[in-house]
């Protein structure tokens, strides 16, 4: 048995991933099944007064009942959204508050599921952590080799080929979405449409203008200390300073750039040599990250909001498993399927970990060891795709905008708001940071474009982490694509020289 188990490690990194997603999926279900929902009654250790505390735990919500000795009774709920009369968004809100009735929930609050489920996402995130560990020395390394090995005039021209590709397969995304959801109309549905109750907005405050936003993304683009933007990080401002700080170092040339390239070139390989090291543990950070999703969140997450989850994934599949191959095929005449069994690890990693920058390290390691990308095509497009080409954020934010007006209104937006939703959802999505659910965040750009509550977006909330592990992991694979594109265009590619798999 022992013997079996480790021959699972000899396996290639990829079926590994999977299999530890498979399995951290089923225990996790299995946990919430068994041990997701609790009614309990204490009544002992209470403060003066109190003679019982009633506590109903289910999936994202906790009910409470506070029974007092001279018959009075209190209601309260932890629940994800809004803090108001009664419910608090989290545990600290109601500490705040009720520091009693929190401590209450300390000692005897807390399903099985819920509490291994959130022991597994801390040890998901130390993997995590790990990645972003190497994430900023890495890009910063492999962004001033890649650039250093090509001329000023090929820089203007990468930049042109990246920008005009992000554009195209964005817009392509958007029009997929537009697509499905006109025609699977979710939110009239009926059988799909969720109930007013629950109704809620995480955007205490109005959202910035677009404009703001998009002018913020300019700024960021001129660090006013690029130490400063390393620390946080901020990776548009690091990629900017990085290309800078390359170009440069070209312009003087001679000893100074081959120096600069050297050390590039020496920090490059060391972080190579870690980021390979933290690969072989991503099978067990895929395994806890799935766990605590499906452990915390349950079955019944895909049950309410079915059909509008349908219809996103529809258009992610199509855009995802169609339109991005394509392009793959005709454009970089590469083959689909071998591109992505080599890219599969990142996508793995994306559809678990929800995260286009927390995978990067991964992706870039992944394209030039695996699918034969040059450093240089490699190191310039997907730095900037993580942050800024994110097909499936815009696909989705038009998906669901439309649903929610549909849901809201009982019928369809007409085209022309249509199309300003298209417009927004493809700025909205530049402005989206490569990071768990911030997709989410940036929709009330797009419905405030339309004229719609901010609050409703509180309906598709509970949906959310999950469509976000689709949209994130087809955010990935259009970056990745985009390097063979451009690679192609650039006309670098040999195809015969793909080196061998690495890890397998
Ligand atoms: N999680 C996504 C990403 O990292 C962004 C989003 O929320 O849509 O690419």
């Amino acid at each position: 048995m022992s013997r079996s188990i480790w021959a699972l490690w000899k396996w290639p990194l990829h079926w590994q991933i999977f299999l530890a997603m498979l399995a951290g999926a089923f225990v996790g279900l299995a946990l919430n099944f068994l041990t997701g929902a609790r009614d309990i009654r204490v009544t002992e250790g209470l403060p003066q007064g109190w003679q019982a505390v009633e506590i109903r735990e289910r999936v994202g919500s906790t009910r409470l009942r506070i029974l007092r000795d001279d018959g009075g009774e209190t209601e309260l709920r932890v629940e994800a959204g809004e803090t108001r009369d009664g419910t608090f968004a989290t545990l600290s809100a109601l500490r705040a508050i009720h520091p009693d009735v929190a401590s209450v929930l300390d000692v005897h609050g807390g399903t099985w599921a819920t509490t291994i489920g959130n022991a597994c996402r801390q040890l998901g995130n130390l993997f995590l952590r790990m990645l972003q560990m190497v994430s900023v020395p890495l890009v910063v390394t492999s962004l001033i080799t890649g650039v250093m090995g090509l001329s000023g005039h090929a820089v203007g021209r990468m930049f042109a080929l990246t920008a005009a590709y992000y554009a195209t397969t964005s817009l392509l995304a958007i029009l997929t979405g537009l697509l499905v959801v006109n025609l699977f109309r979710p939110g009239l549905g009926g059988q799909g449409a969720p109930t007013g109750e629950g109704t809620r907005s995480v955007i205490a405050s109005e959202p910035p203008p677009i404009g703001e936003v998009l002018f913020s993304q300019l700024e960021n683009l001129i660090p006013a200390n690029p130490l400063g933007a390393l620390v946080e990080p901020n990776f548009l401002s690091i990629i900017a300073f990085s290309i800078a700080f390359a170009v440069f170092a070209m312009r003087i040339g001679g000893a100074t750039a081959r120096r600069v390239h050297e050390a590039a070139k020496t920090g490059m390989e060391v972080i190579m040599a870690m980021t390979h090291a933290i690969i072989r543990l991503i099978p067990l950070g895929v395994f806890c990250l799935m766990l605590y999703v499906t452990a915390t969140q349950g079955a019944d997450v895909f049950r309410s909001l079915g059909w509008y989850m349908l219809t996103v994934t529809a258009g992610l599949v199509i855009h995802g498993c169609i339109t991005l191959p394509l392009i793959l095929r005709f454009v970089a005449k590469r083959s689909p399927t071998e591109y992505a069994r080599a890219l599969s690890p990142a996508l793995l990693t994306a559809f678990s970990s929800a995260s286009s920058n927390g995978t990067l390290p991964l992706t870039l390691t992944c394209v030039e060891q695996r699918a034969g990308i040059s450093n240089r095509t490699g190191s310039f497009v997907l730095p900037l795709g993580a942050t800024i080409n994110m097909d499936g954020t815009a696909l989705y934010e038009a998906v669901a905008v439309l649903f929610i007006a549909q849901w809201h209104f009982g019928e369809n937006l007409p085209l022309t708001q249509q199309i300003v939703v298209a417009v927004t959802a493809l700025l909205a999505s530049i402005g989206a940071a490569g990071i768990p659910q911030a997709g989410l965040v940036m929709l009330v750009i797009v419905l405030q474009a339309v004229n719609l509550p901010l609050e409703l977006q509180g309906i598709i909330l509970a949906v959310d982490r999950v469509l976000d592990m689709g949209r994130t992991t087809v955010n990935v694979w259009s970056d990745a694509c985009g390097c063979a594109v451009i690679e192609t265009l650039e006309h670098r590619v040999t195809l015969r020289d793909i080196p061998p798999d690495a890890w397998e």
